[in-house]
């Protein structure tokens, strides 16, 4: 048997860290063969930390130290599963059925994160026992850059950084512009409120990434990458670091990748802080050296991009899609999701649900699927009133939406964008006027303040937003909030001014009652 301890970020602040120390000694002392590893963020975060049994395919979720002489000695060494961990809440345990039988389980389906969970992040070849870097050994040896847009495009494969702009396009436009110099780069640059799905993949599964990366590369003919990432996820910086260094020191990465004679490297750039350097133009702005502000496009990176050099540029999400694709074929890919939006998705699911965590669904899923089939429905027997999707660019879907199916053009029909994949849950005691304050006051101060629209619009919008939250309210606000939110995104320079007002106009479009009471409750 062997064990596998969740590393991702809720298992490691509830102690799961020190359950790999316990485990160990408990094994030793009992003399059983037995392997301890460290593996990706698993999913069920509040449920943490969970330790995975294979073969068996049993979860331990809530263990605690106490727990670990009995896990050791009853299901290790005599193979008999523990019906009920006792230890943490000895009224009732907590049942432990199989990963199998689990409804947040069951329901997913995970080609981004199928490693996330199965290997150790910290060891190259714990990813090379479970298939890893043959896709890039294949692309190399057998499929012509061409031959792997070709697959991208039968795959299907979209952007999943919220756009969801065809990925073969973009890398056939990086092929074929002339230049000596090209670059990948990643935008790891994760900043919505909620979300954390770029760093589950980070810290779970980094050489995915890598791969991905490489991949990329060979197609395009760059021999430098850069993965721009938030200097508020050092855990994913350091396993990410060790990834790259432990793929350089294996002839992956370098002179000559995998003996191919090309040449590609890879280096960490740390964001440090700024929202808008998601934002691709100001995210290579920061790569240079520069203040970190959007520039208008066109051009466009793949036709002048980091230091005016054709640049391809994609998030976690999206290239860690690729191997999976070259392994398994573009068939295997498109018969998941929906014909327009094929594969899955990840989302954070976060809020007034019961099964918060990381999850991975078809494209195609609806919200009322994952809200109740995976997320175990609202907490406290609430009700469910919106969700919040793609962070402070989106917007929220209501309840006569649950049944509306999560791909780029259903979501963006209803006034939201399916962003990253933030998914924040909200029952029927949220305030929907304050929700949209919260997201307006983050971009607010989190806009560059390069164009005045932006920079002063949704200024003004806040104040009126929040006379309205403090009772004073005014007849014509409403109309007020639309005509300037729509001002704003027509005339915004970047993403994040042209989607700013959406938590505000698709809140007024769903639950204008709610900003009609306010104003008529005024003091
Ligand atoms: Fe800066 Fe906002 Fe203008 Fe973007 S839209 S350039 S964030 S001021």
């Amino acid at each position: 048997r062997s064990v596998s301890v969740c590393g991702g970020g809720g298992c490691v602040a509830s102690g799961s860290l020190k359950l790999i120390e316990l485990l160990q000694e408990e094994i030793s002392r009992e003399g059983i063969d037995c392997l301890v590893t460290l593996s990706g963020c698993m999913g069920p975060c509040a449920r943490g930390p969970i330790i995975k049994i294979q073969p068996d395919g049993v979860l331990y979720q809530d263990v605690c130290a106490e727990d670990v002489p009995e896990i050791v000695s009853s299901h290790l060494k005599e193979g008999n599963i523990l019906e009920r961990l006792c230890h943490r809440r000895p009224d009732t345990g907590t049942p432990v059925p199989r990963e199998a039988d689990i409804d947040f389980f069951r329901h997913q389906k995970k080609i981004v994160l199928a490693q996330c969970g199965t290997v150790d992040p910290l060891s190259l070849e714990s990813y090379q026992k479970s298939g890893g870097y043959q896709a890039l050994q294949q692309a190399l040896g057998e499929l012509s850059p061409d031959r792997i847009i070709g697959i991208l495009q039968e795959a299907g494969l979209r952007g999943r950084g919220g756009a969801g702009f065809p990925t073969w396009k973009k890398w056939r436009f990086t092929r074929d512009v002339p230049g000596e110099q090209r670059f990948v780069v990643c935008n790891a640059d994760e900043g919505d409120p909620g979300a954390f799905m770029d760093r589950s993949i980070l810290e779970g599964n980094p050489h995915g990434l890598i791969e991905g990366m490489a991949i990329a590369a060979y197609v395009v003919g760059a021999s430098k990458g850069y993965i721009y990432v938030r200097a508020e996820y050092p855990v994913a910086v350091e396993r990410l670091s060790r990834a790259i260094n432990s793929a350089r020191e294996a002839g992956i990465l370098g002179d000559s990748m995998m003996e191919s004679g090309i040449s590609f490297d890879l280096e960490i750039r740390m964001g440090s802080g700024a929202f808008v350097c998601g934002e691709e133009t100001a995210l290579m702005a920061s790569i240079e050296g520069q203040r970190g502000e959007p520039r208008p496009r066109p051009p466009f990176p793949a036709e002048s991009g980091l230091w005016q050099a054709p640049t391809l540029l994609n998030n976690v999400e999206t290239y860690a899609n690729v191997p999976p694709i070259i392994t398994n074929g573009a068939a295997w890919f498109a018969n998941t999701g929906t014909e327009k939006s094929p594969g899955t998705k990840v989302f954070a699911l976060a809020g007034a649900v019961v099964n918060t965590g990381l999850v991975e669904v078809p494209m195609g899923t609806t919200l009322g699927e994952i809200i109740y089939d995976i997320g175990g429905g609202i907490t406290g027997g609430k009700s469910f009133k919106a969700a919040q999707i793609g962070g402070p660019s989106g917007g929220c879907i209501p309840r006569e939406h649950l049944s509306v199916p999560l791909d780029y053009e259903s979501v963006s029909k209803l006034g939201a964008i399916m962003g990253s994949g933030g998914l924040i849950v909200m029952d029927d005691d949220a305030c929907m006027v304050d929700v949209a304050r919260f997201f307006l006051e983050f971009v607010q101060e989190e806009s560059c303040g390069k164009c005045v629209p932006c920079r002063v619009g949704t200024k003004r919008m806040l104040e009126i937003l929040n006379r309205i939250c403090e009772g004073h309210g005014m007849e014509g606000d409403i109309e007020r909030l639309e005509f300037l939110g729509n001002q704003i995104k027509e005339t915004s320079l970047c993403g994040l001014g042209q989607s700013a007002p959406n938590p505000v106009l698709s809140t007024i479009r769903y639950f204008r009652e709610e900003y009609e009471q306010h104003i008529h409750q005024r003091h």
